[in-house]
């Protein structure tokens, strides 16, 4: 066997990559890092990108925030390791479990902890239908969703994401119902309002209640703003509308806020943001500022009254993983809802929220871009071949990735969704990196369509 010598080709040659377009990293080579200094990552080659991606959403705090590789540190030295189970858990697992009740929009609650937040959706769904069979409903376990939401990779969560790439798993499993995205501006008919579109998408989720039974559905999840799906903000009252018919229906709502926790749209909760209460929270990313993997299932005062009565009756939650409430995962995360709600990141997110609609807004000028759509720190610009009529490109990523390859070959990394580009840095960006955010995917996209026209 020959070893390869490069980075790129060991990388290539040993390890598998997640929700890769394989043809192009073959023709371009990975990119394989090393560090990273604030907002930016640097690759083996000496070559710095601003990574308008925070890695996956959740490097919120930057690439070498001391404060937090400190208080890992710190905690590596006291207490390095430990469960969750048989009634154990960390002094830091019980300082954050009041942290995050503290810091919900429940006046009261309990946490679970998991490794993901594909887990923690994982570990919800498993709440609700232990609690409802508990309580003589044994038959309440169809869950519903929203194409284009994104909610994991694991069978239960990606049975719940509405992407048709889970096709190929023979995903989703039977009752995983998914209704129609609220992206007024791609899916509201010709002389609808978006108030109307609003009310057609209550209306539907009303009808589906009824057609399937209140009586076989466990639970609603959706995320605040669409992360995954291309960054997509609900239509104007969505929540407003929905919420309404769930509760006349009995069907808890799920806010998964693995994105927009932690000041992503500006506030603590992307809830809070657009004004609904949900009955629990899925947390994840932002929670550890990306240091640690760790999920949180945050359950209101309801739902924690159900579950508990349903646990008191077998005595036992019979779940759990081996590092749930890891002490380390814990500490780091009690320092990073520190750092982003108190240290200025999250206020950051709220003052420069306004440029970064401004510097997109410019952009969006380009006859090549239909739509620019986001909130604080997530935005998205989608590319069409007709503006009028929103044709999009021809090919399923072909266009976002020319432009966000082309990004990379100038030093930004932003990510490829569908036919948009999605950006969301850390949230210590400061005005002058913002520009150069803007300038160099500016220059891209006029490449790029130039190729293209
Ligand atoms: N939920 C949402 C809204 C997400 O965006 C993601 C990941 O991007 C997940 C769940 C899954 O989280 P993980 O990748 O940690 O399993």
């Amino acid at each position: 066997m020959t070893t390869p010598q490069s980075w790129e080709a060991r990388a290539d040659e040993y390890s598998l990559y997640g929700f890769t377009d394989l043809p192009s990293v073959h023709k371009r080579g990975a990119v394989v890092l090393t560090h990273g200094e604030g907002p930016y990552v640097v690759d083996v080659n000496g070559n710095r990108y601003l990574d308008a991606n925070s890695g996956l959403w959740n490097m919120v705090a930057g690439f070498d925030h001391k404060g937090l590789a400190q208080a890992a540190k710190d905690q590596y030295d006291r207490f390095p390791g430990y469960h969750a189970f048989f009634g154990r858990m960390s002094d830091q697992t019980v300082m954050l479990s009041e942290k995050l009740v503290e810091v919900s929009p429940f006046s009261r609650g309990k946490v679970f902890y998991t490794n993901s937040g594909s887990e923690a959706n994982d570990t919800m769904v498993k709440m609700l239908w232990f609690m409802h069979a508990s309580e003589g409903n044994p038959q309440k376990r169809k869950i519903l969703t929203r194409w284009n939401a994104y909610h994991g990779v694991t069978a239960v969560s990606a049975s719940m994401t509405g992407k048709p790439y889970n096709e190929v798993f023979g995903l989703p499993l039977p009752g995983f119902i998914h209704l129609t995205c609220p992206h007024y501006w791609r899916f509201g008919e010709e002389g609808e309002t978006e108030a109307a579109f609003t009310q057609r998408l209550a209306r539907e989720l009303d009808e589906t209640i009824q057609r399937e039974g209140a009586d076989t559905i466990a639970g609603f999840f959706a995320e605040p703003v669409q992360g995954a799906g291309g960054v997509i903000p609900p239509s104007e009252g969505y929540f407003q509308a929905i919420l309404p018919v769930l509760k006349k229906h009995g069907i808890p709502m799920i806010a998964d806020e693995v994105i927009t926790g932690f000041g992503r749209t500006g506030n603590t909760w992307g809830s809070v943001t657009y004004d609904f209460v949900p009955d629990a929270i899925i947390s994840s990313k932002n929670l550890t500022a990306g240091l640690f993997p760790m999920g949180a299932v945050i359950l209101g005062p309801e739902l924690t009254d159900r579950l508990q009565a349903a646990i008191d009756k077998i005595e036992e939650f019979p779940h759990g993983f081996t590092a749930s409430g890891h002490p380390v995962g814990c500490a780091i995360a009690l320092k990073a809802i520190d750092v982003v709600m108190n240290e200025g990141l999250a206020q950051n997110v709220i003052d420069l929220a306004p440029r970064f609609e401004d510097g997109l807004r410019q952009l969006a000028q380009n006859p090549n871009i239909g739509e620019y759509r986001g909130v604080g720190f997530m935005w998205a610009l989608e590319a069409v071949r007709d503006k009028a009529t929103k044709t999009p490109f021809e090919g399923h990523l072909s266009v976002s990735e020319r432009i966000a390859n082309t990004c990379t070959d100038m030093g930004l990394i932003c990510r490829p969704l569908g036919q948009s580009i999605v950006l969301c840095p850390p949230f210590i960006l400061t005005p002058a990196q913002m520009d150069e955010m803007f300038e160099k995917l500016d220059k891209a996209l006029g490449k790029v369509f130039a190729e293209l026209a």
